[in-house]
């Protein structure tokens, strides 16, 4: 990457080839190696490479070609030098907090962060003697109290649900300050809009199964950030805990990173659209969306498809999602299609011992994805939705 000629992380990811056989044939899409071992030609190769002295491929847990592509790609994608592929965004997220936290260490944790992240630092952590203490990421005093002595501090922005876009400039200085390893979740932005590293954050996450994918098939995550932090996670955690991503995974976000761009830009004025219009429906008491009515926060250069919103006391939340058609009832987003998911259903989810686990979203909370569709009919399709789903009030 040293001595690439664009500034854009955009523009340097698309020249990332890490291989020269990375398009065998001339072929336009780089093939798959869909393989579990790599051989090697000599006694002495094999040696060199457990010696540490050659990086080469040896197991795909460990390196595999079409999964160093994309990490190289998303390495520069988020300006930074490296990145490690996982199974899913919750391997990534695991594997990252797991190799900077030990018995007795504190963390802090802005609040209303993904739920199952949540439920990671609630339940397994906490059984093995980690605090953590969670601050409001917008409030700064707060925020440099809680640093001060802690191991990691773990941010999410714009956060789950709740949609809260933080400084993370300035919350990056706090954790220099003191002298604690910032992490962020940046699946909701993506690299697109928001390159965390720059903002002077150590990591980034992501759920690469959201954006990064892009069509609803895989699950998938990463992390990202200066490659003595990534040897660390790939020595500590990695290849214990064992979740890498596999090359099938690695080559559809290939496929998925080649429109990302275009996409963002879709799903941002579409959302913007939408949120707009809810904000004036008279039957929605609120919309948290980071641009609606607010200054994008410094080094958040756009908005996402992903929003939520309150209806009204007189709008049934159930026979709201009921009527809806083109929007479908799912968890994820960063795909094609609309989604919506009411808050109501993850307070009487059952996750086993986890259940009682509350990350405290207000029940009215819809949330809503903004796919790929026409913006127009979608606003149809939830205008009809809460017109239909009016509780009848006697006159
Ligand atoms: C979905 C999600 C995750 C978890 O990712 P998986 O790929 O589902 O494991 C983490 N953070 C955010 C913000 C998410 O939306």
């Amino acid at each position: 990457m040293t001595g690439a000629p664009f500034a854009d992380p955009i523009d340097r990811a698309s020249l990332i080839v890490n291989r020269d056989d990375a398009h065998a044939y001339d072929a336009v899409v780089p093939p798959i190696v869909q393989s579990s071992l790599f051989t090697f030609p000599s006694y002495e190769e094999l040696e060199a490479t457990f010696k540490g002295e050659k990086v080469r491929p040896i197991y795909s847990r460990g390196l595999n070609p079409t999964v160093q592509q994309l990490e190289a790609k998303l390495a520069a994608l988020e300006a930074t030098d490296e990145a490690i592929g996982f199974a899913s965004g919750m391997a990534a997220i695991s594997s990252t907090v797991m190799t900077f936290v030990k018995p007795g260490d504190r963390m802090v944790c802005v609040r209303h962060i993904y739920p199952d992240a949540y439920r990671l630092f609630e339940t397994l952590l906490k059984r093995w003697n980690i605090a953590v203490t969670y601050v409001d990421g917008a409030d700064p005093e707060a925020v440099e109290a809680a640093l001060a002595g802690a191991a990691l501090f773990y941010i999410e922005s714009p956060t789950s649900w709740m949609m809260q876009a933080h400084d993370v400039a300035a919350l990056a200085v706090l954790a220099r300050k003191h002298q604690v390893l910032s992490v962020i979740d940046n699946s909701w932005a993506s690299p697109v809009f928001q390159q965390p590293i720059t903002l002077g954050v150590d990591l980034v996450l992501h759920s690469a199964s959201k954006y990064i994918c892009g069509h609803s098939d895989t699950v998938a995550g990463a992390v990202a950030g200066r490659a003595e932090l990534i040897a660390d996670i790939r020595s500590a955690t990695c290849p214990y805990l064992g979740g890498k991503l596999s090359p099938f995974e690695a080559w559809l976000l290939l496929r998925g990173l080649r429109t990302l761009p275009v996409r963002m830009r879709a799903h941002e004025a579409a959302a913007m659209t939408t949120a707009g219009r809810l904000g004036e429906h008279p039957h929605v008491t609120a919309v948290h969306h980071p641009a609606l009515g607010k200054r994008l926060p410094r080094g958040l250069q756009g908005t996402s498809g992903l929003f939520s919103f309150v209806l009204g006391n007189g709008v049934d939340i159930p026979t709201f999602c009921n009527q809806l058609r083109i929007f479908k009832m799912g968890v994820s987003w960063g795909g094609h299609e609309s989604l919506v998911m009411p808050a109501l259903v993850t307070l009487v989810q059952a996750a086993g011992p986890n259940s009682a686990v509350d990350f405290g979203v207000p029940e009215r909370v819809v949330r809503l994805h903004i796919g790929l569709e026409g913006v127009d009919a979608l606003w149809d399709d939830l205008n009809a939705a809460i017109r239909a789903s009016l509780k009848r009030t006697r006159s």
